[in-house]
């Protein structure tokens, strides 16, 4: 093994104040090693790998397998990702925040379908989460954890969605602080909305990733929680029940892909992690392919991937897009979403800025799904998938929606136009309209 000396320090550990032990839990292992440990020394990342080991955790799936059933998790009344709970991290009883995140609509959407040239597309809209983002799922399950180990501080940092989702579930529960670390660019929107929840929000003047270290620091100083992407592995975890979710709205039989977009690789890793647990747990015959969307001004994991890169050799370096949720310089979770792609015969491409702008209401005309920047490079990708013969016509995808229109109205006022201004009469009304037709 060839790591850096700075990596085998970087190894992040906190100590477990519960000893909780989890039947199921089988071991945490190392994505980069051979590195196993137990559930019970549970840790953020591999001591001997550092910010790069990332871990998995991994259950006793044959026991699982034995006392689970798919079809009574279908009959479950629960509309929220908690009716996977025999699947997660956490005590069968413990209490969790109140919003229902998860069981998010999943629609068919045949005129994409037909947009794109191929057999058959669902929509699987994230954006109808409490805070309007993918972000809740993994908020839902850290805040959980943080509450079994008796933490009452948990700190992130985000480019806006992972925060307003942490600040919003936080603010569901009594007697939880949440701290936010956010680069002072985010859109207004976003932390409008952290300062609305109630949130201590710092403003860092830098950029996303100088916010991440930062955050990193200061739990480890204080003694909080830190929900960080990637180095908590509760995060991927949480993310995971999307593909859960994906599976069983289309009855176990998922599609040939699934397609998302990627800046840190926490929600691809997620989706890996959900159709790899069942797939382990005979659930589903096989995993769909995943491919990632990625700005082609923030495309380190895209380079990365077409340059056959190892993750460990992957350098942070400046980038630049107007989605800001997929804006990343060194991808937190860049190992296992390598992995994603590798191990799923998947790929990963990139959208320009522009291309993004104009699937914005492209998109939402043909699905009546207003999405932020980010979940719109999905829908731009898929393009690009089906012209790169990613997708093949008779194949059926899943566009995952990661994030609500409303997070970035601004971007998207720009990239719109129309409206006529018309006096406050009938005849000016019906000027108006005769105008606008002939415009057609
Ligand atoms: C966070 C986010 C993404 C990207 O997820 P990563 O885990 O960083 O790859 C995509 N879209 C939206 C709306 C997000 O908030
Ligand atoms: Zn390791």
């Amino acid at each position: 093994m060839s790591q850096k000396l700075s990596e085998v320090a970087g190894g992040r550990a906190f100590r477990d104040r519960s000893h909780l032990t989890m039947a199921d839990i089988l071991e945490l292992r190392c994505v980069i090693g051979d590195c196993r440990y137990s559930s019970d020394e549970l840790r953020y990342t591999c001591p001997v790998h550092g910010e790069i080991g990332t871990l998995d955790i991994l259950y006793d799936y044959e026991n699982l397998a034995r006392r689970l059933d798919r079809d009574e998790i279908s009959a479950s009344r629960e509309p929220n990702c908690w009716r996977y709970r025999p699947l997660l991290p956490i005590a069968p009883d413990s209490p969790v925040p109140p919003l229902d995140v998860g069981w998010t609509p999943l629609y068919p959407a045949p005129r994409i379908a037909q947009a794109l040239g191929i057999k058959r597309a669902v929509i699987k809209d994230d954006g109808a989460n409490p805070t309007g983002s993918l972000k809740d799922r993994a908020s839902a399950l850290v805040l959980t954890r943080a509450l079994e180990q008796g933490f009452t501080t948990v700190s992130t940092a985000s480019t806006g969605n992972a925060a307003a989702a942490l600040a919003g579930l936080g603010a569901s529960l009594p007697a939880i602080e949440i701290v936010i670390f956010v680069p002072s660019s985010a859109p207004s929107a976003k932390i409008a909305q952290l300062l609305v929840y109630g949130a201590e929000v710092l403003l860092v003047e830098g950029s996303y990733d100088d916010a991440f270290e930062l955050c990193m620091e200061t739990c480890e100083a204080e003694g909080w929680y830190s929900r960080n992407t990637g180095v908590n592995p509760f995060t991927t975890e949480g993310k995971k029940t999307a593909a859960l979710e994906i599976a069983e709205q289309l009855a176990w039989q998922p599609p040939d892909a699934v397609i998302v977009s990627v800046g840190d690789g926490s929600i691809i890793s997620g989706l890996y992690k959900g159709f790899y647990d069942l797939k382990r747990l005979g659930w589903i015959e096989r995993m769909p392919r995943l491919i990632g969307v990625q700005a082609a001004g923030s495309a380190v994991l895209a380079d990365a991937w077409s340059a056959g890169l190892d993750a460990r050799d992957i350098r942070r370096r400046p980038v630049t897009t107007i989605a800001d949720s997929i804006a990343s310089e060194l991808p937190r979770d860049r190992a296992k979403a390598l992995r994603a792609v590798r191990e799923t015969g998947g790929a990963y491409l990139t959208v320009s800025d522009d291309e993004i702008e104009r699937a914005i209401p492209q998109f939402a005309r043909l699905s009546g799904v207003f999405v932020e920047p980010a979940a719109a490079a999905t829908f731009a990708g898929a393009q690009r998938a089906v012209t790169a013969g990613l997708l093949d016509r008779d194949e059926s995808v899943c566009l995952l929606m990661t994030g609500n229109g409303l997070k970035d109205v601004e971007r998207a006022r720009q990239v719109v136009s129309g409206g006529t201004r018309v006096a406050a009469n009938i005849a000016a009304v019906q000027q108006a309209l005769k105008s606008s037709r002939c415009d057609d």
